[in-house]
């Protein structure tokens, strides 16, 4: 799951991006409102969490550009106490949470797996395919009940195949969920997850395989389904 991170204090910003980063999301970080449009124009997000009070202007300008734009990515605005008001009429203009600074970051973290598993293609927190299953909060998978022991980006991998269990996923879009921006990826980085991924899922006697279509993405099936 991709983040836009929009925070003009350098050293909250990174606090942030940390904890989000070791939850497994992948985050891009903005100072201003002007590198948030250009984020949002480059790529295509989970989620955005938003400070207000922004050097370059109201963060509630990018809430209603985004919304005016038919653009439903959720928002999360991140206010300070003074900033009741702001934060609703945030709320009146399309964010979809709010947090009061300051907040713990763990807090933080449940309220974007809570906006990320709202209706709109997305399911509920665990999900299942065959004998496997995925909680996506407690970032733990099983075979039959055998915990499947998984680096966070293969996990992050499954779980985005397992939203598409059947469906083949276009690469582009497992890439822009797995990597975020100025992250060195190699082109072969995706192909080389997968089959990490597909080695793991058949050592542990999973019955779902993880297909390759050539040039377009993955795609997790039953086994016996698989031709
Ligand atoms: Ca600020």
């Amino acid at each position: 799951m991709r983040l836009l991170l929009v925070e003009d204090n350098a050293r909250f910003s990174e606090l942030v991006r940390r904890a989000l980063v070791t939850d497994g999301f992948a985050v891009d970080t903005a100072q201003t409102l002007r590198a948030a449009q250009d984020f949002l124009e480059a790529a295509s997000y989970d989620l955005v969490l938003l400070d207000l009070g922004l050097p370059d202007g109201d963060g509630l300008t990018l809430v209603k550009s985004l919304r005016s734009r038919a653009l439903a990515v959720p928002i999360l605005v991140m206010t300070a106490r003074d900033g009741l008001d702001a934060r609703v009429s945030g709320l009146d203009l399309g964010a979809d949470d709010y947090l009061v600074k300051p907040f713990a970051t763990a807090e933080l973290a449940a309220r974007c797996r809570a906006l990320l598993r709202r209706p709109g293609g997305i399911l509920g927190s665990v999900l299942t395919a065959g004998n496997l299953t995925l909680d996506s909060n407690a970032h733990e998978a099983r075979v039959a009940d055998k915990r499947l022991e998984l680096p966070p980006r293969e996990l992050s991998l499954l779980e985005l195949l397992m939203r598409r269990s059947g469906q083949v996923v276009a690469r582009a879009t497992l890439e822009n969920s797995l990597y975020s921006m100025g992250q060195e990826v190699s082109p072969n980085a995706l192909e080389a997850a997968a089959s990490r991924l597909r080695r793991r899922l058949a050592a542990a006697g999973a019955d779902v395989t993880l297909h390759t279509a050539h040039g377009i993405g993955y795609a997790l099936m039953s086994s016996d389904a698989k031709d």
